[in-house]
């Protein structure tokens, strides 16, 4: 479905990934681990289309990512790609609902049903009675909650999670985690996480291993 080729990309002197290659499937989980630096975020960055390479491509299902201009390329990210980041993200002044709702009223959804698909997400991940609360109004794995829910709004291809269960302790973070594996297994939802989270590779069918810019192949358990 998404194809990460030989992406090289350097900040001034620094070089931050080095010839990177992942092909990511459908109904994929996808953990990217590896020490602080390796260049996990940057290619996270790169391949949600955040972010563009110095060299090599990012296609989804054959759309070459470079060929789309920052408009088109912002409306392609808005329906394709969802988003969850270490802290939620979520706009302090708007409800659970209105944040949740907020990338389907951007793609154009009319309002009423922006909203009730929100609803309807928040209730199917357990927030039906936090629907108007604000997020200081929140628990960390609530507000968490939430920003899945808006991650999914426009049920997107792909979901990139960069640290999702990061700020969180670990009652929150083992709630997060059997979300993300029921969401696969209940809509085959892809997802791609950044973690220094263990448990998270619990729930993963592939572990991508970061060093230096690279990625280090599986070893080889055949022999
Ligand atoms: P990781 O997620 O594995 O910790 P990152 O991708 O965040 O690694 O960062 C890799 C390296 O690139 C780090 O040394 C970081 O300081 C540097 N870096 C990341 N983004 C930028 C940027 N926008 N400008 C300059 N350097 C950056």
């Amino acid at each position: 479905m998404i194809e990460v080729r030989n992406i090289c990309k350097s900040y001034g002197n620094l070089q931050v990934l080095r010839d990177v290659c992942i092909d990511i499937g459908k109904n994929e989980i996808i953990t990217i681990v590896g020490p602080s630096g390796a260049g996990k975020t940057t290619l996270l960055q790169i391949a949600g289309s955040l972010d563009r390479p110095d060299s090599g491509t990012v296609c989804y299902d054959g759309q070459d990512l470079a060929r789309l201009n920052d408009r088109r390329l912002s409306e392609f990210r808005n329906r394709n790609i969802g988003f969850v980041f270490q802290f939620h993200q979520l706009l302090p002044e708007f409800t659970a609902v209105e944040n949740a709702a907020m990338p389907a009223l951007i793609a154009g959804t009319a309002k009423k049903k922006a909203m009730a698909r929100a609803e309807e997400l928040l209730a199917h991940l357990g927030l039906g009675d936090r629907l108007r609360h604000k997020p200081s109004e929140m628990s960390g794995g609530e507000r968490q909650r939430t920003a899945i829910a808006r991650a999914l709004v426009n049920s997107p291809q792909v979901v990139f999670a960069d640290e999702p269960t990061g700020s969180l302790d670990s009652a929150n973070r083992d709630e997060i985690r059997s979300l993300i594996a029921d969401l696969r297994r209940d809509f085959g939802q892809t997802f791609v996480i950044v973690t220094h989270d263990p448990s998270m590779n619990g729930i993963a069918d592939r572990v991508i291993n970061m060093a230096d810019g690279r990625i280090i192949p599986p070893e080889n358990h055949d022999d």
